[in-house]
């Protein structure tokens, strides 16, 4: 398989091309042509097998398609990530992945002030990358609403469960639209985790590497 056969739009394969990108890795070849489609997702990978790409760029083309001015405080996408580090690697590789594209994407997560985040949300965000517990603060004091999210990525899941996140993303779960797009990633699939993805996919492709 090579990126052509997606019929990815041009400014996505100029950015690919200059990051050097030939082949699809596996998870991207299995992933990316169901995902355009809008279909939802459960993919079993570890970090290293090109997951993010794998997500990051059917929703750059589907926003692109989209081309909807968010409103203030409310994503399209919601990515939730376990941890500060993975959260802040997830928005540079949107922003590198997208760089030919004109779109918002804001990282939020604790352990640093609440100001900037809330002001970059206030401003509008097409993308938002977050971990749960700051991205719960932020809901509770009204600077960001669930209302606009069509797309919705939890990356990481069995780190999320071992590091006590269940309850929080269960809090976020429920504020999100009934009718999303929801993407699920883990490298592991224990019962608990299973249980999580069921409720929140729908008609998934199951995706294995
Ligand atoms: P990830 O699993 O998303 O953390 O990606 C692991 C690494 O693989 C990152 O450094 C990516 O830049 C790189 N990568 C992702 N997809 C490809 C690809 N198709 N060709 C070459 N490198 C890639």
């Amino acid at each position: 398989k090579t990126f052509y056969e997606f019929d990815l739009i041009e400014p996505l394969q100029r950015a690919l091309h200059s990051e050097g990108y030939h082949e699809p890795t596996p998870i991207q070849a299995a992933s990316i042509g169901p995902l355009l489609e809008g279909r939802d997702l459960l993919g079993c990978a570890q970090t290293g097998t090109g997951k993010t790409a794998a997500f990051a760029i059917p929703i750059l083309q589907r926003l692109d398609a989209d081309r909807k001015t968010p409103r203030p405080k409310c994503p399209q996408v919601l990515v939730l990530s376990p941890t500060r580090e993975l959260a802040s690697q997830i928005s540079a590789s949107f922003e590198s992945y997208g760089k030919h594209l004109k779109f918002r994407v804001t990282t939020v997560f604790g352990g640093v002030s609440q100001g900037r985040q809330v002001r970059a949300l206030e401003r509008g965000v097409h993308i938002c990358v977050a971990t749960p517990g700051r991205l719960l603060d932020l809901f509770g004091q009204g600077c960001v609403w669930m209302d606009d999210v069509e797309t919705f990525v939890l990356d990481e899941a069995d780190r999320m469960l071992d590091l006590g996140f269940m309850p929080d993303l269960r809090k976020i779960m429920k504020e999100l639209p009934p009718k999303r797009h929801s993407l699920f990633f883990s490298a592991t699939m224990p019962p608990p985790v299973k249980k999580l993805a069921e409720g929140l996919l729908t008609n998934h492709v199951e995706v294995i590497v």
